[in-house]
């Protein structure tokens, strides 16, 4: 059957065009990436923080992090009120009207500790160019490796909880975020932050056994006295016992931007506390590679195309060359319809 332009480009613009609709569905995403076998995180309860920052001294101690001095305190105290290249943890505060009661969102007050989530899909890890941020295929703790760095920033940019810093007024300055403490983990010890939390708010332990232990505190009743494991889950130490509070019946984490595996319970809207709410529940690194990939394969598609044309364009010429003027008509009609 003798194919012309007209034919090949309808064909072609089928082709391409179905492509082009099947990957659409599929060019903002690639497939989501599970949460590692062994993936170790924190869930972080935040009507058991008492707001005391034990865990932003020890995580400073840990990490041989330098005091941060802010406001009035100049001078004396180390207060830092936002993560920082001198701070990896912040305790902040949820304050509404008269602050009257804690845990509540109006006339109330929270705490809400924030550091890095080590998300499941890290954005971190995929914008950077030189895999300075890593993810451990087995616990899932996101690094970063100050020695393959090129100081681009593009993590900075990239995460969507704003976590990692650089260190804008050093010489040398670095990226610096929570890593989990994984120098300590090495050495068979848990997250400084969690091992001097007094009241279990940040409890260390493996992230599926923290997700059921967050779905039997929001499966309690309000009121009702609840034995809260401190340190690690599973863990030796005396437990903390404690009335249950009127939780949001959600954890935080589980499904946000594809997964973190720092889990959140409040009494307050996550919103309330800083965390972002209004997002998808894939990762924007699923997005962003999609679109990459996306692009890649649409870019073969017009070279296939153009190939496709010259090869018709080159049999056409070959097949007027050899019958002369003897099919004028069908030449003039193809003219005419290109
Ligand atoms: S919270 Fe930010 S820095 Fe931490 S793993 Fe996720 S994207 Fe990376
Ligand atoms: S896990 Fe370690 S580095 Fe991360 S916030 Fe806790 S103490 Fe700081
Ligand atoms: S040590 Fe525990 S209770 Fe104290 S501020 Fe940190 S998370 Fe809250």
């Amino acid at each position: 059957m003798a194919l012309n332009r007209r034919d090949f480009l309808k064909i072609a613009a089928a082709g391409v065009g179905a492509a082009g609709a099947a990957d659409t569905a599929k060019a903002l995403q690639r497939g989501p990436k599970p949460m590692p076998p062994e993936a170790l995180g924190m869930l972080y309860d935040s009507t058991l923080c008492i707001g005391c920052k034990a865990c932003v001294a020890a995580c400073k101690e840990a990490n041989d992090m330098p005091p941060e001095h802010t406001g009035q305190a100049e001078a004396i105290w180390d207060t830092p009120v936002e993560l920082s290249g001198k701070t990896l943890n912040v305790i902040k505060v949820y304050q509404d009207g008269d602050m009257e009661q804690k845990d509540r969102e109006v006339n109330g007050y929270a705490f809400v500790k924030r550091h890095c989530l080590h998300c499941v899909d890290p954005s971190c890890v995929s914008v950077c160019p030189v895999s300075a941020m890593t993810k451990d295929p087995l616990t899932g703790i996101v690094e970063h490796h100050a020695d393959r760095c090129i100081g681009c920033r593009y993590c900075v940019e990239g995460c969507p909880f704003a976590v990692p810093k650089f260190e804008y007024n050093e010489a040398f300055g670095q990226i610096q975020k929570c890593q989990f403490c994984s120098h300590l983990q090495a050495k068979g010890q848990i997250p400084a932050c969690c091992d001097v939390c007094p009241t279990g708010a940040s409890l260390f332990g493996k992230v599926s056994d923290l997700s059921e232990e967050a779905r039997r505190r929001l499966a309690g009743q309000a009121g009702e006295r609840y034995v809260f494991t401190r340190g690690e889950l599973g863990g030796d130490r005396p437990p903390h016992e404690a009335k249950l509070a009127d939780y949001i019946k959600d954890i935080y984490g589980e499904k946000q931007l594809g997964g973190v595996q720092v889990l959140y319970l409040s009494a307050v809207p996550f919103e309330k506390l800083g965390l972002p709410t209004n997002v998808p529940e894939y990762s924007y690194a699923a997005i962003a590679e999609g679109i990459q990939h996306t692009l890649y394969k649409w870019m073969i598609a017009p070279a296939v195309l153009l190939v496709g044309l010259l090869y018709v364009v080159r049999r056409n010429l070959g097949r007027r060359g050899e019958a002369g003027n003897e099919s004028g008509a069908d030449q003039s009609s193809d003219r005419g319809q290109s």
